[in-house]
């Protein structure tokens, strides 16, 4: 237990999966039900997500101290910035201290259509950079991680300039790093050797979601922007309209993926399964 960071210098694989809160005017229980289902799947570590602006947070610091204490598995629990304030980060902080969470995923989030001009602008950090870099200044007892994207941020310019945007925030305090979900492990790996060309150490995570559902798709991509390679859209193609073929098809693409990111050597996997403990047991029995 303690910081995340160590585990990548194991020299194996470090795989931990991805769950979200409640919200706060649901029940928790249903949930911790759930989650308690990923202890004998043995993750590195849980990361609970965290609703952009904070006032759709949940119960996610209830959930993140659950993780840790009662399930025993490390938790890196979400934080994003946007319209926060610094006493409103310091505030979220302090809380997540108190409830024994030593590491967290500076995100920027995105501005939540309900957020007023009010609390946008109330914002003292524009970018995740500038999140960490305060957090390793003032709560050093924390291990910061970042996000990158493989097939670049759809607000970057460019793909390079996402990429030194990427080394201010490892510059800046984040010491290992998750990737936004992919298809195509070609923009993984080229995104690596961009990062290593530009002096990025930190460690990677591959993000890897299994696609379930033709819906789940749609909603995946115009969230992520992620793109759609032919291999993937033939499946859906194909098994789309059965959900039992689909489902078992979207899990073979993941696992497929993933041994080929093994096989070159990948930092470590996250598995963006929501909450779906049986698909990350069926995953990881194939490849670990
Ligand atoms: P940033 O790093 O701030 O980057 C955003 C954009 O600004 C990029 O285009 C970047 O190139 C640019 N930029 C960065 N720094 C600079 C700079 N110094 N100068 C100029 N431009 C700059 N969202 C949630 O709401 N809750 C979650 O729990 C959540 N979890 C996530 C987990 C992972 C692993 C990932 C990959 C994403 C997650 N997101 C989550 C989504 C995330 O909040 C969005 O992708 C958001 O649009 C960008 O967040 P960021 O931290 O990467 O932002």
């Amino acid at each position: 237990m303690g910081s995340i960071r160590e585990k990548y210098n194991t020299g194996r694989t470090v795989f931990s999966c991805e769950v979200f809160p409640p919200k706060k005017d649901q029940p928790i229980e249903p949930t911790m039900d759930r989650i308690k289902e990923f202890k004998d799947i043995v993750p590195d570590f849980l990361s609970v997500t965290y609703g952009a602006g904070g006032s759709n947070a949940g119960h996610a610091v209830e959930i993140a101290s659950f993780i840790k204490r009662d399930v025993g598995v490390e938790v890196l629990s979400h934080i994003t910035s946007v319209g926060f304030s610094k006493a409103k980060l310091d505030d979220g902080l302090k809380s997540f201290s108190e409830n024994g969470i030593e590491n967290v995923l500076a995100l920027r989030g995105d501005r939540p259509k309900t957020m007023t001009d009010e609390e946008f602008d109330s914002r003292d950090f524009i970018h995740a950079s500038d999140m960490a870099e305060y957090i390793q200044k003032n709560y050093p007892g924390f291990t910061i991680a970042g996000a990158c994207y493989p097939d670049k941020h759809f607000e970057a310019p460019d793909y390079y300039e996402d990429i030194l945007n990427l080394k201010k925030k490892v510059d800046n305090g984040c010491s290992f790093l998750i990737s936004q979900l992919f298809f195509d492990n070609d923009k993984f790996f080229f995104m690596r050797e961009v990062m290593k060309k530009t002096n990025i150490k930190a460690p990677v995570s591959a993000g890897i979601m299994p696609i379930t559902s033709a819906k789940m798709l749609g909603t995946t991509v115009t969230l992520s922007g992620t793109s759609v390679p032919k291999s993937l859209s033939d499946i859906i193609a194909k098994h789309g309209e059965n959900d039992e073929d689909m489902k078992k098809a979207g899990i073979e693409y993941a696992i497929n993926q993933i041994r080929d990111l093994l096989s070159h050597g990948v930092d470590g996997i996250h598995l963006y399964v929501m909450n779906k403990p049986e698909i990350a047991r069926t995953i990881f029995e194939a490849v670990r």
